[in-house]
């Protein structure tokens, strides 16, 4: 591994010395050895580590204690097999720590960094990309090569790629951060297994996505589901949550497959933004032009509508037979000029956002000639064109920028492929149009106490008591309330607030009360609630719950039922829920996730997104809700987990949303507070 690392060092045209460290060799590949790294004439920045895992530690160490500034260890043999290699790879970590280095690995390819004042290829892949704006971060070692080896035949130019391996000390995030900020790189592709730091993560994507396009093929979906089914919203979570969604909200483009990555980066890396979903199709063959436009209506392009002018200036240079009507058929018969002129002319039309071009090879018309001509009829237009010249991937000759890969045009094997990338350029930009939404505000004096360890349930469920003392102290309203201890108590707090009232069992081991008879709706005496509150403890009885009361709430009879929740995902970290449905929410499945924290534009568009909202619009003579109360509602809660990091899940539910202008009332809610706080 060494030997080949050090061949592609070499190989590669490092722009600085190599100095192969070897105990027992006199040289290496015809180059001069050295015995150790304290011995080396000059200063290294970068140290590669290949030595067998045992000796690895040590040769961290040396490096270390030379000066060294950061290492790769390629090595494998650490934490991917527990044991001696977790502990050496722990001794690793605190080697970094002490000597103030930076540790790519171990475990992984290695590290390569095309820009022609760095050219280092230290990786034992032997292909190596041109020089381009897309980088590269691979947590698996042995993909690496394959991607290296298609980039490079693709023709898509990199500026840096790394296999993060264990990733012990240099992070996906370190990464992201540095890749946001490095002049050469415009796009970032990432192959991820797992994240290291989901909250991290998606705070940063959100932030850098702003200016750079990030593209992941992450594989798993989440899994808070499974973990924490007590609540509706941890059970939503599990089943029935678009990952993708969460993703897009991120503003990190998912695909599900290498191919797609690379497909996507390769339009986004070299061409602009397009302005909306409208595309055009321009072919010499109408098979292949049907097929591109069922798949730009797959991926949710709109097929636009050319404009008159558009038309009378294509039929001007295009026979008689062609069909100017999208797609543009100019058949088999045009040649190159042709299709620069129509090129120019869709980009012209104020209707086309993306251009997809077909080129069918005929006998006559060469095919570099034709990508010369779409490049030359694309310059300047400032819209997104992607080329298909069916059946040959990757960016060809002609296409433009011959000096550098970055203002290309990429060609794809067939529409369907192109369509794809179009498509998520086109929602890739429509995210970054809402991306500057701010965190609505919220007005609170300031922010209450975390629950203390005594208020909490063994797995960390609050005490009714400590709930509504939270959701009180971020304005959040309940029904006026009491707790009674007996009939007659009952009877007095309900005579208080007034009739009818509705009852619930409060017992630390009851979860949904409602399931095991512990809630009465609508007692509208005292003796109806005497009778109830007996009902009640024999029913506690029967259960063999520990019973600490019965609470007596006001009966909020009038609004739509809603369920606002929080649960945290071990991928994307806190989620907020919106959903509708009542009782029957888990059923239907009708809720919108959003990552924490989130915009106005994200609260807009969950509520949006639930199917049934258009209820609070008032729905078949049903009075109207509160949405602007909802909205507050959604806020207030947002801003409860930005103040509480210890908040792990929250379910209100039933949220009863009130006509307009009466606001909303939490009826029922539970909070799970992380069990080690406190
Ligand atoms: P659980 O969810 O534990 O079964 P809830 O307190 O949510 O118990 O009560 C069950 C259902 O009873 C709610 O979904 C709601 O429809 C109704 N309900 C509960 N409290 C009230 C109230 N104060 N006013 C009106 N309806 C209520
Ligand atoms: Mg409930």
């Amino acid at each position: 591994m060494g030997g080949e690392l050090f061949h592609n060092l070499l190989k590669c045209g490092f722009n600085g010395p190599v100095y192969p460290v070897n105990p027992s060799a006199d040289y290496v590949q015809s180059v001069r050895a050295w015995r150790s790294v304290r011995g080396l004439p000059g200063p290294v920045d970068l140290a590669i580590i290949a030595v067998p895992a045992e000796h690895a530690v040590a040769a961290l160490e040396d490096c270390g204690r030379a000066g060294v500034g950061a290492a790769v260890v390629v090595t494998a043999g650490f934490k991917e097999i527990g044991g001696a290699g977790a502990e050496r790879e722990a001794a690793l970590v605190r080697i970094a720590r002490e000597h103030d280095m930076r540790v790519v690995g171990p475990n992984c390819l290695g590290v390569l960094n095309t820009h022609p004042s760095v050219s280092l290829n230290a990786t034992f892949a032997e292909a190596f990309p041109e020089p381009g704006p897309v980088a590269f971060l691979s947590q698996s070692g042995a993909l690496g090569v394959a991607v290296l080896d298609r980039a490079t035949r693709l023709g898509i130019g990199m500026s840096s790629f790394v296999s993060i391996g264990n990733r012990c000390d240099v992070s996906g995030n370190d990464l992201i951060e540095y890749w946001g900020q490095d002049p050469d790189t415009r796009v970032m592709l990432l192959y991820l297994e797992s994240l290291g730091n989901p909250r991290h993560f998606t705070r940063l994507a959100r932030n850098i996505g702003r200016t750079k396009p990030i593209i992941a093929l992450k594989s798993g979906r989440t899994v808070a589901g499974s973990r924490a089914a007590a609540s509706h919203t941890g059970a939503l979570a599990g089943t029935d949550m678009a990952v993708d969604a969460l993703f897009a909200q991120a503003g990190v483009i998912r695909v599900s497959t290498i191919e797609e990555l690379f497909d996507t980066g390769m339009l986004l890396a070299t061409q602009p933004l397009p302005n909306g979903r409208r595309v055009a199709i321009l072919t010499n063959a109408g098979g292949p032009g049907i097929l591109a436009a069922d798949a730009c209506e797959q991926y949710g392009l709109e097929l636009t509508e050319l404009s008159a002018d558009t038309r009378a200036a294509l039929a001007r240079f295009l026979p008689p037979e062609a069909s100017l009507k999208n797609p543009v058929d100019m058949i088999a018969s045009a040649g190159a000029e042709s299709y620069r002129r129509a090129v120019e002319t869709l980009l012209h039309d104020p209707a086309v956002d993306l251009l997809l071009v077909i080129f069918v090879p005929p006998l006559m018309t060469a095919a570099p000639d034709v990508a010369r001509a779409i490049a030359e009829g694309a310059a300047g237009a400032g819209k997104p064109v992607a080329s298909c010249f069916m059946g040959a991937h990757g960016f060809r000759t002609g296409l433009g920028g011959e000096g550098s890969s970055a203002e290309r045009i990429p060609s794809y094997a067939f529409p369907e492929s192109a369509a794809q990338a179009l498509s998520r350029a086109a929602t890739y930009a429509r995210w970054r149009g809402f991306a500057d939404s701010p965190v609505p505000g919220v007005s609170l004096a300031a922010p209450p106490a975390a629950p203390s360890r005594h208020d909490q349930s063994e797995s960390g469920w609050l005490s009714p008591g400590e709930t509504a003392r939270l959701l009180d102290a971020y304005g959040i309203r309940t029904p006026r309330s009491g707790v009674a201890r007996d009939a007659d108590e009952a009877a007095s707090i309900a005579a208080k607030l007034g009739f009818p009232v509705v009852m619930k069992l409060i017992a630390r081991d009851i979860v949904h009360k409602s399931d095991v008879g512990g809630v009465v709706l609508d007692r509208r005496s005292e003796d109806e609630t005497r009778r109830a509150f007996t009902e009640l403890c024999e029913r506690a009885k029967q259960l063999g719950a520990e019973l600490d009361g019965v609470l007596i709430q006001e009966y909020v009879k009038e609004g739509i039922e809603a369920v606002v929740g929080v649960t945290n995902d071990p991928n994307f970290g806190p989620l907020l829920m919106f959903g509708l449905g009542g009782v029957y929410v888990e059923l239907l499945g009708d809720v919108a996730f959003r990552l924490h924290p989130v915009s106005e534009h994200d609260v807009d568009s969950m509520i949006a997104n639930v199917h049934a909202s258009k209820l609070l619009e008032g729905y078949r003579g049903a009075p109207p809700g509160d949405l602007e109360a909802l909205r507050e509602l959604l806020a207030r809660v947002n801003r409860m987990v930005s103040d509480h990091e210890g908040l792990e899940e929250m379910d209100l539910n039933p949220v009863k949303i009130l006509p307009p202008g009466r606001g909303v009332v939490v009826v029922d809610a539970r909070i799970r507070w992380q069990s080690r706080v406190g």
